[in-house]
């Protein structure tokens, strides 16, 4: 059960000073006119605002100096990125790297890798995007069939990744590939391999998302060649390597702050006089994102200490990404508010896009179905 403890973290002496900065920045963009609060903040790309972050040190803040890291706790970061977050800060160019791929290339990455692409990223000028997702293989990871085969100096990549976030802006991305055929260990003989998307051999196709937008793609791989020292980490320990990834991105505030605008603004809109609907949805909505804060920033500290809180992180993916999607149809019951898509609209526009939106939290990085599994495994209930 101790994979269930939450125990409240001590923040730094720093964060104080560190939160004020980060206010204080957005403050002075949002003034400037640089964005107006997004209601989006993660997926909205904006390398000109990653680079400012960049320059601060914002970006690979727990990552060695020699690597263009700021050598600061994961905590401290925690700080940072919820500031962002709530402030509605357009962060979506750096946030793979920053959060997941850059970890992973510090930890299981060639020295060329690593010298080359860490401190790119940490300047704010390198993008990475996650092909995991296949046609065929979703929640069964395992069920990969993107192919690596061995040739002189490296490997050629064939296959079909899908759902791959922001594929035709980013630099590189981490792609799983079977590197040996399946076996009787279904998770045995899989590799990730970190690859140029703009490379020959790479075709990304847009996909249109609810909303209209266009996040994510379909990118085709049709004899890539990766060199040796693109590999990440050991040929074959790719599904260990993903497992723990997905520590890092299912239990950030990113998984429960999505939403966060149009809760800030319904309050607001409330007012001093709620009724008595209104003041119980609300009560309850700031009581739960106060614990799923809690939930949160304890898996900060846990990782922080070299610990892998997987199981920890289904929760609050879980969890955090009912809560997100749950806000808006609460919106919908306590003010009476007619969604609109029409840019400009303000509230209406707010909530439109949140509900345009919310459907998806639930299944990116895992759908609460398999994180159940997860959770239940942990329990010892599987
Ligand atoms: C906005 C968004 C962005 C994304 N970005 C990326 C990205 O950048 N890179 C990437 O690789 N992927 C990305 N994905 C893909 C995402 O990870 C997958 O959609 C997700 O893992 C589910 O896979 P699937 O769509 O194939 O659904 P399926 O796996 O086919 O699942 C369909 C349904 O069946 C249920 N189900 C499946 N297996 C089981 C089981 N064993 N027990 C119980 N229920 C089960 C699921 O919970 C789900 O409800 C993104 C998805 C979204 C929505």
């Amino acid at each position: 059960m101790r994979e269930f403890d939450f125990e409240p973290v001590r923040m730094p002496d720093s964060v104080p000073a560190l939160r004020q900065e980060v206010r204080e920045l957005i403050a002075a963009e949002i003034a400037a006119g640089a964005f107006t609060p997004q209601r989006n903040s993660w997926s909205s790309f904006d390398p000109g605002f990653s680079r400012k972050l960049g320059e601060r040190g914002w970006i690979g803040m727990s990552w060695p100096k020699r690597y263009g890291g700021s050598e600061r706790s994961m905590l401290e970061r925690y700080v940072v990125v919820e500031e962002l977050l709530a402030g509605g800060a357009p962060v979506g160019a750096h946030w793979v790297a920053d959060r997941q791929s850059g970890p992973q290339i510090l930890r299981h990455g060639s020295e060329r890798a690593r010298g080359e692409i860490l401190p790119r990223i940490a300047r704010g000028e390198c993008f990475f995007c996650i092909g995991m997702s296949e046609p065929d293989s979703g929640s069964d990871l395992a069920a990969v069939r993107t192919r690596a085969d061995k040739v002189d100096g490296g490997w050629k990549i064939t296959g079909t990744k899908v759902w791959t976030s922001n594929a035709h802006r980013a630099h590189y991305g981490i792609v799983l590939a079977r590197s040996a055929p399946k076996s009787e260990d279904r998770h045995a003989g899989m590799t990730q391999f970190i690859c140029d998307m703009k490379a020959p051999g790479v075709t990304i196709r847009p996909i249109y998302n609810l909303y209209g937008g266009h996040d994510f793609n379909e990118v085709v791989f049709d004899g890539y060649f990766v060199p040796e020292d693109m590999v990440l980490g050991e040929v074959g320990a790719g599904w260990k390597m993903v497992t723990g990834e997905l520590a890092f991105e299912r239990s950030g505030p990113d998984r429960f702050m999505s939403t966060y605008q149009l809760l800030r603004e319904t309050i607001r809109r409330v007012g001093d006089a709620p009724d008595d609907r209104q003041a119980e949805e609300i009560g309850r909505l700031v009581a739960h994102l106060a614990t799923l804060r809690r939930m949160s920033s304890s898996i900060a500290g846990r990782i922080d200490r070299g610990e892998n809180p997987a199981t920890a992180a289904a929760l609050v993916k879980d969890v955090g990404t009912g809560f997100e999607r749950e806000i808006p149809e609460i919106v919908r019951r306590i003010l009476p508010t007619e969604p609109s898509l029409g840019p400009g609209s303000g509230f209406d526009e707010l909530l439109g896009s949140a509900m345009l939106r919310s459907p998806s939290f639930t299944i990116r990085g895992g759908t609460r179905e398999i994180l159940r599994g997860m959770i239940a495994r942990g329990l010892g209930m599987r």
